[in-house]
């Protein structure tokens, strides 16, 4: 009945392509795309389509398309409501993502409504957890690109207090759901307006006073305009996790407290004010929880205890290890790639350019190590304000070997080891590998350890915590790759090297200038989501204590 793999086009998506088309405009143009146009569409979404057509016409099932939010547009595929239903929800309750509609069922409001009851409420609450799996998800890195324009033009419009995202992406999880921002403002015609005239590409699918849904970038962005006095209960809300909010509401119920989606409430049903989620949970009396962390597991009870981490953030970064430039498959010169680390004011920089058999599309030959080197020395004399190293991503060889002569290797600054090519081997065999990398002297870094790529390859099935136990006792760092596809290690594995011990490097792996900071902040995001601290990584301290680092390792000449 319905589609849930990513690359096969929902019955939505696919009739909304056809209506923006322009291939149907009327009823009428209906009946022959059951019988001609529609050829290679599932046999089970005509259906469907025909359903829907037949019960009201293409007028519902284009409005059904079109002005409603994609998480309600799946609701109806699932069969759970029918269109009228649907849009009674949307529009009599303001419901507009998969969350808002837990919240309904959960405060069994739907049943009120006209049309309803109980047994359809039920269904609705039913049909949840196929739809959190069902709304196709977007890679981390591609949502905070989309949301980081509307959240800068938000910023700048008078009257809007702040902008931040909600829901998956605020807590930095590898796929997000839907974009969701909440930017709080007395003025919300004149934020809606501002985000209209960014693109002529975006499409609008909703809005209401304070509320607007739109296509831009194929992604769906929601933006929602609470008054500023209140807007720290719906960012509390809508950052989640459903599993984090349940466990502040139960909390908050055996302090005499009601939290809802709409805020915080006294006992006799005051309303507590929360122009910041920091007011919620002082009331509570907890400290602000990080949102990374908001999984439902174990985040709260730490916060009772007064044991949460301070978590790594932005301002603990000095230097960035790990970056590529023209010698191999960078985009830009070494000299641009300084001028981005000083812009964002780092103590120090780490070349590092693929080696000669690494699958990049061009790679740092021997022979170029020396010209590469010769330019950084120059530009070591013109900007004496960053220490920058020579270093480079070696490929660890299938043989173990590293794929630099031991010659050349003891030339860089510091040696990242990367395993790009499984080469067919077992779990115990790339374990090998990495194993003779990390004894080896030279080596400092191990890069993006299990080699995914997000969404679309999982990474090495290998024994983890022995990989990190050997870390440990040779003292290799351990990296967070922040580049879109790696987010590798990821948060769960990061908090496992931590507890292993094992000391952690952040890093952009960035291939041009203009995304150091964005994919050095999605490694700190990934960091954060596992706890890591400032003290468990390397590149917030010194230069000093990084060479000292690179030093202990290496040994005594
Ligand atoms: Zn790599
Ligand atoms: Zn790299």
């Amino acid at each position: 009945m319905i589609r849930g793999d990513a690359g096969e086009a929902s019955l939505c998506q696919r009739a909304s392509e056809l209506v923006r088309a322009r291939r149907i405009e009327s009823d009428a143009d209906l009946g022959p795309l059951f019988e001609t146009t529609l050829p290679d569409c599932d046999p089970e979404m005509l259906k469907r389509l025909r359903q829907m057509y037949e019960a009201g016409g293409w007028v519902l099932v284009e409005s059904a398309l079109a002005d409603l939010p994609a998480d309600l547009r799946w609701l109806l595929e699932s069969g759970a409501v029918t269109i009228e239903q649907l849009e009674a929800i949307h529009h009599s309750l303001a419901v507009t993502s998969a969350a808002d509609l837990a919240a309904a069922v959960r405060e069994r409001t739907l049943r009120a409504l006209p049309g309803f009851d109980a047994d359809t409420e039920a269904a609705v609450g039913a049909a949840l957890p196929t739809l959190r799996t069902l709304i196709p998800r977007i890679p981390l890195g591609r949502a905070t690109a989309t949301a980081e324009v509307l959240l800068q033009r938000l910023r700048t419009v008078p009257g809007v207090a702040w902008a931040l995202p909600a829901g998956s992406l605020r807590r930095g999880q590898d796929m997000v759901g839907d974009i969701e921002i909440v930017a709080p403002t007395d003025r919300p015609a004149d934020a809606i307006e501002a985000l209209l005239s960014l693109s002529e590409d975006a499409h609008l699918l909703h809005r209401s006073q304070r509320r607007l849904y739109m296509v831009t970038d194929r992604t769906q962005a929601g933006v929602r305009l609470p008054e500023p006095s209140n807007a720290g209960a719906t960012l509390l809300y809508l950052t989640g996790s459903a599993a984090h909010f349940e466990v502040l509401r139960a909390h908050a119920a055996a302090a005499g407290w009601r939290l809802t989606a709409g805020g915080l409430h006294q006992a006799d049903g005051t309303l507590v004010p929360a122009a910041t989620e920091d007011i919620i949970y002082a009331a509570l009396g907890l400290p602000c929880i990080p949102a990374e962390i908001r999984n439902g597991d174990e985040e709260v009870a730490a916060a009772i205890r007064g044991e949460l981490p301070t978590l790594v953030a932005r301002g603990d970064i000095r230097g960035d290890l790990h970056m590529h430039s023209t010698w191999s498959d960078g985009r830009d010169t070494v000299a641009a790639m300084v001028q981005g680390c000083r812009a964002l004011g780092y103590e120090y920089m780490a070349m590092t350019d693929h080696s000669p058999h690494s699958a990049a599309v061009r790679n740092l030959t021997a022979d170029g190590v020396t010209r590469q080197a010769e330019e950084i020395a120059q530009l070591r004399e013109q900007h004496p304000d960053i220490a920058i190293l020579h270093g480079c991503e070696v490929d660890i060889l299938p043989d173990g070997r590293l794929d630099f002569p031991q010659k050349i290797l003891e030339r860089f600054d510091i040696v990242l080891a990367s395993l790009h090519e499984r080469a067919g081997h077992s779990p115990e065999q790339l374990m090998q590998r990495y194993v003779s990398a990390m004894k080896h002297p030279l080596v400092t870094l191990v890069t993006h350890p299990t080699n995914r790529v997000v969404p679309t390859r999982p990474g090495y099935d290998l024994d983890y915590d022995r990989l990190f136990e050997i870390a440990a006792t040779t003292g290799t760092i351990v990296e967070i790759d922040g580049a879109p596809s790696h987010l590798d290690l990821d948060g769960a594995l990061a908090r496992r090297a931590c507890a292993a011990g094992v000391t952690l490097a952040i890093s952009s792996d960035c291939h041009r200038a203009e995304t150091l900071a964005r994919q050095m902040d999605l490694g700190i995001a990934t960091a954060r989501r596992g706890w890591v601290e400032a003290r468990h990584v390397l590149n917030t301290r010194s230069l000093a204590d990084v060479r000292a680092v690179i030093a202990r390792k290496r040994g005594p000449d």
